[in-house]
């Protein structure tokens, strides 16, 4: 039975990673903070009911001495490394402790790993940010990264971390370059869960408006359970390597309001606000991933639409409003 060793497993990759991993007989060890209130920490854990089957272990990802002791217990097969401030705008607010966690953190996992568990194969958390502004077409793996946040200059600090420990040291670690991806788990600080999370106050008569800032971004957009996927295809390969993982397709926010809004029987432009002061210090104006290597190499490809995952976001949060009135 292999065991694997989640960070951020409180999140929504960590999740739904846990569930494909728990259903394929790992044992799943789950980094969590020391918690004020630890029952709602697990929430999402307990929303796909495997809340009684993750082995939780306190730890921070900023503390090597924590993680060295924690591989040292547990001595993983398959490390994966979702642990971040992952909120992009918060970044900006809290510029060093983004770095301290999502670029130092990464650099103690790979420390606490070589040093104790060097046959661990390790999946480290990269993301379509790094790319920012980029001008021409599809990224891939071979597209120059021009980091356009705290958050995207931290996660290209982990990334080359995880390239410089692959090659420096032999470890069988690899970087998934995440494009964005959504799910009923995702957190209301992201913005198409904000829009369904809004939309169903308004269908439920808790809400009347919905403040969004720019809604003429274009983003590929997939789904949570499809890319946790993704990351276990990668530590089961021979040789590690970084992958691209994204859908191949743009889709705007201002379209995902039309699905969310139309699937709940309303009219967008009745409830829209749009708020200046909700726009990014710098945008990035349309990202859309090229998957071709992971879809050759890997055999992956991304099954949910963006049309079904935005429905089925909408469902769960009209049930969680009803649930919350009731
Ligand atoms: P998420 O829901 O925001 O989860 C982040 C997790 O990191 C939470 O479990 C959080 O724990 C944990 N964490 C934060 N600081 C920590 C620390 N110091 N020590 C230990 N744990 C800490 O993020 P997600 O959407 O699941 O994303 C997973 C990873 O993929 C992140 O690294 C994210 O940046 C990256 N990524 C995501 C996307 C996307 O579209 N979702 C795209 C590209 C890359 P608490 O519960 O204690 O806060």
């Amino acid at each position: 039975m292999k065991r694997a060793f989640i960070t951020g497993v409180t999140g929504q990759d960590g999740a739904y990673l846990s569930k494909l991993l728990l259903e394929k007989g790992y044992t799943v060890v789950g980094l969590v903070r020391r918690q004020e209130a630890p029952d709602t920490a697990v929430s999402r854990l307990r929303w796909l009911n495997i809340a009684n089957d993750v082995h939780l272990v306190e730890g921070d990802l900023t503390d090597l001495p924590d993680l060295v002791r924690l591989m040292n217990e547990h001595r993983p097969d398959e490390i994966y490394n979702l642990a971040s401030v992952s909120v992009v705008a918060s970044s900006w607010q809290q510029p060093i402790l983004t770095a301290k966690i999502t670029a130092n953190g990464v650099l103690s996992m790979l420390e606490a790993i070589k040093c104790s568990v060097p046959h661990a194969r390790f999946y480290q958390a990269s993301s379509s940010e790094m790319y920012g502004l980029v001008r021409h077409g599809s990224p891939n793996e071979a597209t120059p990264f021009h980091p356009r946040s705290p958050y995207a200059v931290s996660k290209l600090f982990g990334h080359w971390s995880t390239v410089n420990y692959r090659e420096s040291f032999g470890l069988h670690a690899s970087n998934g370059i995440l494009f964005n991806h959504e799910s009923p788990l995702r957190g209301l600080e992201f913005v198409t869960r904000k829009i369904t999370d809004g939309v169903a106050r308004i269908k439920l008569g808790k809400a009347r408006h919905l403040r969004l800032g720019n809604i003429d971004v274009r983003r590929d957009w997939g789904h949570a359970r499809d890319y946790v996927a993704a990351m276990h295809l990668m530590l089961q390969q021979d040789v590690p390597d970084d992958y691209v993982i994204a859908t191949g397709q743009a889709t705007s926010l201002r379209e995902i309001c039309r699905m969310a809004f139309c699937y709940a029987g309303l009219t967008p432009e009745d409830h829209i606000v749009i708020d200046p002061e909700l726009f990014r210090p710098a945008e990035i104006d349309c990202l859309i991933g090229d998957p071709s290597k992971a879809r050759s190499r890997l055999g992956w490809r991304a099954t949910t639409s963006v049309e079904d995952t935005i429905m089925e976001m909408v469902e769960a949060d009209l049930l969680r409003v009803r649930q919350k009135l009731s």
